[in-house]
């Protein structure tokens, strides 16, 4: 059943400064069913009144009229961007094509499922008055707040009207589900990885907006090297909240942020370009800045390239190379989410799951690869290039004779086969692993000779727990829990390894201290907060945890944190 719906082409700030219509509309195709609400199978957009907390009536769903093959949500004034009809429709669009970028062929080639055990994302557009937005497992919820507009009396910023904001907390939810153990992560490149790939998949869904990238490299000359509404995020949302001054976004991709400690340089803003090891939030600048100028890069010399063979100026196709390059770069970073490890893992991991995964598929093509690993390594996010290296598409005498079907299929086979390989996978003699359901995808992959072959292979990750000193003072236990684990992913048809992946970092002492330091940084200054709470002192007089503080067990003095993640939106930034 299809619908056509009308969705936010970004925010009303930035269609209003760019002379861009506000509103573009798209056809939703593919959900099991349309109810009102909106409702699938998959979300629920719920609207309570802001006054009383009562539950509203949802938008109302016209099935197909006539010979039309789509359907309707009924929205009474459609230029009315804030009024409830139009606000739960678009909030309703974006949520879903930013799932089914994920869902495409060329990028997880499957259908989402959440991290939560239910069927159905909640999404609440009008939370409430905050200057905030996110996600939350516990609640499998959605939430998106409204504040006043501090340079506009009079005005309120709808977080569910900024298409970035949408985007980036529908891809944490996303995230959840595919690499569940960053939510419980204490590493702060953990954390700020789930915060980067959020923030590049509200990139890569500004790029599918033809309206946007026409009308930014229209203004631009047809090139994203310097500030365009693509690498400021949210910038009605930052804007709102600056009562002056000129910088009105939240995070910009296009930095130097760096983890170089003699690093000296200031960013526009005059802020160091170093950035703290353990702020999360600042850290996720600098994958994001990586990563960024990468794609830069690859519009630069695509946009050179199609010139040249379609023998026009670089600025007429510059709008078809941002296209081709933006899925370029979203099969890149978003698949690589398959190879991740499961775990507490660093942006060096994540380099690596991008590296594997690309050169698996693409041997030959070393470009982007060579200029990802340039980013690594003037950014100190990796010693030098070595870091970085993966084997792919090797026979191994581990899988030579398994039996594929059965390995995805039976719990038993998997947990034999990872006992017996335990070496391959570098989980430790005795230590007792948990192996997840195994993965049987087919990605689509696109080759340079135009060539689009179908790839299965089989995805098996296996973790399992570990322990390290806690330096966090007398009233806490001296040892706490971290989880580490390998991906292996085994090509189908060949019985190859197209990569084994692991966030074990035994052999990697100094990657590991440096890790383990970051994570005493970032819980002792939760702790110097109070937001870091053990046991009952997590609970509310409710009984039920709080809100607003990250909670820890402690059994035999080793302490274990949940749902770390929260910080991130506890500490107010979405
Ligand atoms: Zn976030």
């Amino acid at each position: 059943m299809k619908v056509r719906v009308p969705m936010m082409i970004q925010d009303e700030f930035t269609s209003e400064y760019k002379g861009m219509r506000l509103v573009e509309w798209t056809t939703i195709d593919g959900e099991q069913f349309l109810l009102d609400g909106p409702v699938t199978k998959r979300i629920a957009v719920l609207d309570f009144d802001p006054a009383t907390g009562q539950l509203l009536p949802g938008v109302v769903f016209l099935p197909p009229q006539g010979d039309r093959d789509y359907g309707e949500y009924r929205i009474v004034d459609q230029n009315n961007i804030y009024s409830n009809d139009f606000i739960k429709a678009s909030v309703f669009a974006t949520v879903l094509k930013t799932m089914y970028m994920f869902e495409e062929p060329d990028n997880l080639g499957r259908p989402l499922t959440w991290a939560f055990d239910a069927p159905q994302l909640l999404v609440i557009p009008r939370a409430g008055e905050w200057a905030n937005a996110y996600y939350e497992r516990a609640s499998h919820s959605l939430q998106f707040f409204h504040f006043p507009n501090r340079r506009e009396q009079g005005k309120i910023v709808y977080t569910s009207l900024s298409r970035d904001i949408i985007a980036h907390e529908t891809a944490h939810a996303i995230l959840d589900g595919i690499v569940p153990h960053l939510y419980d992560a204490i590493t702060p490149q953990s954390l700020a990885l789930h915060e980067g790939i959020a923030d590049l998949s509200a990139l890569l869904m500004a790029f599918r907006s033809n309206e946007l990238r026409q009308t930014v490299l229209d203004q631009t000359g047809g090139s994203i090297e310097k500030s365009t509404a693509f690498n400021s995020l949210a910038e009605e949302f930052g804007r709102a909240l600056e009562a002056s001054g000129r910088w009105g976004y939240l995070r910009n991709l296009l930095n130097q942020k760096t983890l170089c400690p003699d690093d000296k340089t200031l960013d526009p803003k005059g802020k160091p370009n170093r950035v703290p090891r353990a702020e999360p939030h600042e850290l996720s600048e600098v994958i994001t800045g990586a990563l960024y100028a990468v794609m830069v890069k690859m519009h630069t010399a695509l946009r050179r390239e199609l010139a040249q063979k379609e023998k026009k100026s670089e600025l007429s196709v510059s709008g078809k190379a941002l296209y081709v390059s933006g899925e370029r770069f979203k099969r890149m970073t978003l698949r690589a989410m398959d190879y991740l490890p499961p775990g507490e893992v660093s942006f060096a991991d994540y380099g690596r799951a991008i590296i594997a995964s690309d050169q698996a598929s693409h041997p030959g093509d070393t470009q982007e690869r060579n200029w990802l690993i340039d980013e690594f390594v003037n950014r100190c996010i990796v010693p030098n290039r070595e870091s970085l290296q993966v084997e792919t598409n090797f026979s191994s005498s581990e899988i030579e004779d398994i039996d594929l079907p059965s390995l995805v299929a039976s719990d038993w086979y998997a947990y034999e086969f990872a006992e017996k390989h335990r070496n391959f996978l570098s989980i430790p003699g005795g230590v007792p692993f948990q192996v997840e359901p195994r993965l049987d995808v087919s990605k689509q992959y696109y080759h340079r000779g135009g060539d689009t072959p179908l790839v299965r292979e089989c995805i098996f990750k296996v973790w399992w727990n570990q322990t390290e000193p806690n330096h966090l003072g007398r009233h806490y236990p001296g040892q706490r829990q971290i989880t580490v684990g390998t991906t292996l992913a085994i090509d189908w048809e060949t019985h190859r390894v197209r990569a084994v992946l692991t966030s074990d970092k035994s052999k990697h002492q100094e990657e590991r201290e440096k890790q383990q330091q970051d994570r005493d940084h970032m819980l002792k200054k939760l702790v110097d907060q109070d937001l870091l709470r053990v046991g009952r002192y997590a609970l509310g007089p409710d009984g039920h945890e709080l809100r607003s503080v990250i909670r820890a067990d402690v059994a035999r003095d080793v302490m274990q944190v949940h749902s770390m993640a929260k910080m991130l939106h506890i500490t107010g930034e979405v």
